[in-house]
């Protein structure tokens, strides 16, 4: 007796949700954006990266996890860092609730402007 080749279902639903790495992804369409928006400075405190590390990083303003699509020049701010480094811009929205605060406060003015 003969029997087909029966391989078992391909299981129909994929995956459509995008993943937390994919959501976080800063294009460089993004990057360029949120740099000329800030003109090249630290959009917090206005300077070139810190007096001493010169370093001037595209920050997320929400945790990535809560990003719905794609990672938009509205959920990032060009800030001084390096974010491991205390003192700078991206280490203070990163690790202190008061900094958390502000980038979720600056995210909604980005939006805001946006809009009109
Ligand atoms: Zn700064």
């Amino acid at each position: 007796m003969m029997f087909g080749f029966n391989p078992a279902p391909k299981p129909t639903s994929r995956r459509n949700k995008l993943t937390t790495k994919m959501r976080g992804r800063i294009k460089p369409e993004v990057y360029q954006g949120a740099m000329e928006r800030s003109g090249g400075l630290c959009e917090r405190c206005g300077k070139y990266g810190s007096h001493e590390y010169q370093t001037l990083q595209c920050a997320h303003l929400i945790r990535r996890w809560k990003i719905e699509g794609e990672t938009t020049v509205n959920d990032v701010a060009m800030l001084c860092g390096p974010s491991v480094n205390t003192g700078t811009c991206h280490n203070w929205i990163d690790y202190t609730a008061e900094g958390k605060a502000w980038a979720e406060e600056y995210r909604q003015q980005l939006y805001e402007k946006a809009k009109e």
